[in-house]
This record gives structure tokens, sequence and C-alpha cells, in this order.
């Protein structure tokens, strides 16, 4: 049985390799669709749920509310870096350039570690860069 809950922020990045205009800072709303898996629970406050929306929402806007209103940078973009620490704008730092695929795969990773004591599992995360390109990370990749 699978369950999906969306969200959506507001961030900035850039990619500096990208060869046109991804290149230079720009921002995105993205949606992220956060897929768990799990059995049904049979009694309690969450009686026929994986998990409740609600709570699931709890958890997941812990990690979002880090990016929105962020600048998204790779830890290489290191003059871009410096200048945003110097303004004390808000800041992630990814191992490479802010794909959607890379923040696909760090959702994943974090929402799992967030939850490794739940009876749900993250299976799924897809990231809406724009309204027609995303990147998906599952549990079986
Ligand atoms: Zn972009």
């Amino acid at each position: 049985m699978l369950a999906t809950k969306e969200f959506t922020f507001d961030c900035a990045h850039r990619l500096p390799n990208h060869e046109g205009l991804c290149k230079n800072i720009h921002g995105h709303t993205y949606k992220v669709e956060v897929t768990v898996s799990g059995g049904l629970q049979g009694e309690g406050p969450e009686d026929g749920m994986i998990v409740d929306f609600k709570r699931l929402k709890v958890i997941c806007n812990k990690l979002f509310n880090q990016y929105d209103h962020a600048y998204v940078s790779s830890i290489k973009d290191t003059e871009v870096n410096a200048f945003m620490q110097k303004m004390h704008f808000k800041l992630v730092i990814f191992p490479g350039s802010p794909t959607a695929e890379r923040m696909a795969k760090a959702f994943y990773n974090v929402l799992q570690e967030w939850t490794k004591d739940e009876k749900f599992c993250i299976a799924e995360v897809k990231v809406w860069e724009t309204p027609t390109s995303y990147s998906t990370y599952n549990e079986s990749i």
C-alpha cells in the first residue's frame, strides 16, 4: 500500500557547469511528492492509515522549511557561497550541482533516516522543478 503527500517550496539555485541559462541564479517553485509504503494500521488514531498525512506533513516540513526561500548551491561554487554567507543569506550546500536529481536523492535519504523507527517506509521522492520536469528517487534505484 502506498500513500503520497505533496509539498511546495520556493528556492533559488544555479548549475555552475550548465552551458545554457541554468548557469545563472534563478528560482523555482519546487513541488515534492513524498510516497510512503507500509501496512494499514489496525487500531489507534492511525487506524486504516499507513501514516496520518498530518504527521507526515510535520516530518517533511521540518526538512522542506530548510529549503524554502534558500539558495541551494554546489560546494564547488566557492565564490558565490562565500558571498551568500557574508550576506547571511539562507544557504543549503550540495556536494555538486543542485539538480532535481540530487535533491530527490537527498530528500529521500534524510526522510528515510528520520523515519527509520516508524512503521512506514519512505518509498519514493519525486521532485518537480518545473510543471513538466521531475526526477524520482526510490528504494529500487
Ligand atoms: Zn533551475
